[in-house]
Parts: C-alpha cells; structure tokens; sequence
C-alpha cells in the first residue's frame, strides 16, 4: 500500500462504497506511511554505537519518552532512548493531533462520582496545567511545529447530546473555570458547514500542532544535548539487582541507574505488570489530496479542531500548511486486510459530514496504537521490580504523554515538582486482561450499537 502513484488513489465516494471504481482500473491504493512523517530536511541522523552504561534508559521513542529524556539531559543526566522501531514509529506521528486538557474524557460529574469533588477539581485543574505545559515547553524550547490555540468544536451527533455537553460545560467551568460556549444548531456554519450535528460546544483555548515537525523537534534539541537515541533497539527484557537496572537488546546489555518504561500502546513482552495494565486499541486515519484553499474556508470557516459527540468518536481538522483535510477515527472490521477497504468507514463518516467531497482523492490511510487502561485514567508510578513508567493515554495523548514525560524524569530526579494528583490513582488491571486486546472489537461494536439509539 506504500507510494501508490496519484492515478490508483480513490476518491472519497469509492473508499466509502458510494461508486464504483473506473472500470478496468487498477486497484486503489494508499500510503500507509503516516502523512506527518513527510518532513523535508528531516535527516536520519548519526547512528552512535549502543552505551554500556547510562544513568537512565528510556524505553519508547514517542512524547513520553522524549519529553522525559529531555528533562532529564537538561538536569545534567547521561540516557539512552531505545526504539525497537525507528524513532517515533508509536501514535507520536500517528494521531489526530488535537491538543486538550484530557479532560473531556469524562463528564465532570462523572469524575466527582469516581473521586469526590476535592480531589475531581485537583485532576481537572491539573489537566489544564498539562496544556499550558506543552505550550511553554515549546515556546521554551523553540520548537518549530505549528502549534496553536485553534480551539476544538465538538458537535452533537443527537439533540439530548446538546443539553449534556452544556451541562458538563458549565461544570468545567465552575470546578475548573475552563472557559467555553455552546454554538445552537441555527449558528452551527459559523463554526462548521454541515447539517449533520445539533449543535456544539468550543473549547477556544484547546489545540494543534504537527506532531511529525514537534517530534522531529525533540530528537534534534536531545541529539544537540547529547542523548544517545537508538533506532531499532528492542528492550527485550528488564533485571533488577537491587543496586541498578540490566535492560538486555539485541547487541547486548545496556547498565542503567534508572529506567523509564514509555512504550504506552506498544507495551507488550518486556514487563508483565504492564502489559497487564495497557489494553491496545487500533486507531485508524485517512487524509485526503490537496482541495482549494477556499473549499477548506468554507467548510471550516472558525479554523479548529473537530469531533463529535458519540462513543464511537471521530475527529477532523484542516492540515497546517497545506489544504487537506485530515480524518481519524476508530478502525474498519478490515484492518487486518491493510487495504483500502480498511479505512472505508472514515471517509463514509467523512461523506456524511460533508456530502459534497465524495470526488475528492484520499492519499494516506494508517493505523496506530492507543494505550487504553482499564479504569480509563493515565497512570505514572512505578512496577513492583523498581521501572518508572508513564503511560494509557487512552487516545488523548499528545498533551497528556508530554506532561507525564517530564513528571516521570522529575520523578527519577527525585525532585518533589513531580508530584502529581495521578500519583495516589492505583494502576488497575482485570482478570481478563488477556484476552482484553481481542475484545476491543466486541466493544466496539457495542458502543456503535448503543450510539444508534442513545
Ligand atoms: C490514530 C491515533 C490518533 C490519535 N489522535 C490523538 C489526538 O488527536 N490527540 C491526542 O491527544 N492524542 C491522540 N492520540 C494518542 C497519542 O498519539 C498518544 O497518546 C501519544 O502519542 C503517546 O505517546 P507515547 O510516547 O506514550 O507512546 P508512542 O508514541 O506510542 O511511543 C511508544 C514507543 O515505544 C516503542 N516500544 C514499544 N516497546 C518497545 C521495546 N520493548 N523496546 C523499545 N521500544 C519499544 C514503540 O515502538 C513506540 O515507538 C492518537 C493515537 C492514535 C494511534
């Protein structure tokens, strides 16, 4: 499915099933490489020989464990990145790339229910202090990447959908004093060109970025402060002496003081506290050809992130610097088939939302990995056997895996500004943690079942 050639790629229509390919045509394809990673000057990058001996390895080459390994060279420590695929393979450049607090993953309600008000406003308070975070890390750092406070539109797939999305609003509003509005259905085009939703709310201070520029900005400020990043570098398991840590790759054993774990929806073989922990749920995104710059315009007219309201979420927004439109969602009954047909269902969601882009081409098509966690929450600690670890974003990860990164590493510095209000959440698992992976689907399902009629 790789560098298809622009004559094989389908149009929106076709993807979706709503016509028929061109008679004797050769079968659509897509680039499954992830758009983001088209950077023009992005070099590989010096390949340097594996360290004996760190004062920390850092498992994973994605936020977590670049944000993490940033603090940590910054405050004078040597490290070791290990990425058992190239830098960044993980969700890092997969997402959707909209940036939030993380706090729409529950209903404000909700978490008092779970927590209590106290300790509900503390993780909703943090949640916001995890935005303004990235924002100044990235002023700080000068990190070329597009970032922006575009503000997210969530539209209500049902009317009844309105009236909770303004409740919980307000109450984000009166424990958090997270600042929003709702737009009726009647101003909706102000926001967005479609008739599809009932309505919406903003969240003007959410935001983007280009997660390909951001990571690739990260690996160039830990290559410049002298990180050892290792492509290709399995950690293929973890020994614990007591005094300091063995992680053992293929070209042999690397020494550490400390070792974080920041392999999120990856993390499966190298610890068994975790993998017991983090449910993998595939992810799926499609961006189309370039369209007109005024098409773009008028069908986004306020410029922001996009989602809905439903359980079965999808989400949208323009590309930063060129018109395309980038759509994610949860992936098609066909992924294994890694075809086309794999990403079908999103350009029909896509189809439905703008009906009149079905002769526009889609060019990539790709999947990830999203570290969900049983309790739904993000956990950062420590495995029984000594490992730091950060991780089970649950799919709103950008903001969230660049904040735990930082707090884990102040963690391992043993600074006291890496406390956080996750600190006292226990890291759930279940039973059936085993056969978890394999019920996304079924759950799935279900979620799209209880989306028809709720
Ligand atoms: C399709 C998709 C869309 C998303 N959209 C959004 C969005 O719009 N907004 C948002 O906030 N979040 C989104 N997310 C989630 C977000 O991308 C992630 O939460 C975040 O990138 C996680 O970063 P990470 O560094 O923890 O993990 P990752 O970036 O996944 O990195 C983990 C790395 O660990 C490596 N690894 C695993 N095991 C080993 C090992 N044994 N040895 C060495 N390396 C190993 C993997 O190869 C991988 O590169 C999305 C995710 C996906 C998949």
């Amino acid at each position: 499915m790789t560098k298809p050639s622009a004559d094989r790629q389908p149009t929106l229509a076709e993807l979706a099933g709503k016509a028929a390919p061109p008679q004797g045509g050769v079968p659509a394809a897509l680039c499954c490489e992830p758009y983001w990673r088209q950077i023009p000057d992005a070099s590989g990058g010096e390949r340097l020989p594996q360290p004996e001996k760190v004062d920390v390895a850092v498992i994973g080459s994605g936020f977590t464990g670049l944000s993490a390994a940033l603090t940590l060279v910054r405050a004078g420590r040597s490290v070791a990145v290990l990425e058992k695929d190239q830098l960044g393979a993980g969700a890092s450049t997969r997402n959707g790339s909209q940036l939030g607090s993380g706090n729409q993953k529950f209903h404000v309600k909700t978490l008092i229910e779970m927590f209590g008000e106290l300790k509900a406003k503390a993780l909703l308070l943090e949640g916001v202090a995890m935005l303004d975070y990235i924002e100044e890390l990235i002023r700080v750092e000068k990190l070329d990447c597009h970032f922006g406070r575009c503000g997210r539109f969530r539209g209500a797939v049902r009317p009844a959908h309105y009236d909770a999305m303004a409740r919980d609003m307000e109450d984000l509003r009166k424990h958090a004093g997270v600042e929003s509005f709702m737009v009726p259905k009647e101003d909706q085009h102000k926001e967005i060109y479609t008739d599809f939703f009932h309505g919406g709310s903003v969240l003007p201070d959410d935001a983007s970025l280009h997660p390909g520029l951001y990571h690739h900005a990260l690996v160039t400020r830990l290559r410049d402060s002298g990180a050892v990043l290792l492509e290709e570098t399995p950690a293929l398991g973890i020994e614990a002496d007591g005094r300091e840590f063995v992680v053992s790759t293929p070209a042999g054993p690397i020494r550490a003081a400390n070792v974080i774990a920041a392999t999120n929806g990856y993390t499966r073989g190298f610890d068994r506290y975790l993998s017991r922990r983090i449910v993998q749920v595939p992810s799926s995104v499609i961006v189309t050809e370039t369209v007109p710059q005024q098409t773009i315009d008028a069908l986004m007219p306020a410029k922001r992130m996009y989602g809905n309201s439903a359980r079965v979420f999808f989400y949208f927004r323009a590309a930063p610097s060129e018109p395309r439109l980038i759509w994610g969602g949860r992936v098609g009954r066909m992924v294994r088939a890694n075809t086309p047909h794999a990403f079908g269902h999103l350009a029909a969601d896509m189809l439905r939302v703008f009906p009149d882009l079905g002769a526009v081409k889609a060019t990539h098509g790709w999947t990830g990995q999203i570290g969900y966690t049983f309790d739904e929450l993000p956990h950062l600690g420590k495995t029984p056997k000594g490992i730091h670890f950060a991780m089970g974003y649950c799919g709103t990860g950008v903001t969230r895996s660049t904040y735990f990164g930082h707090k884990i590493a102040l963690k391992v510095l043993g600074d006291p500004k890496g406390r956080t209000e996750f600190d006292d959440i226990t890291f759930p698992t279940h039973p059936f943690h085993f056969v978890a992976d394999r019920a996304v689907p079924v759950v799935e399902s279900w979620y799209r079942v209880k989306d028809s009629y709720t």
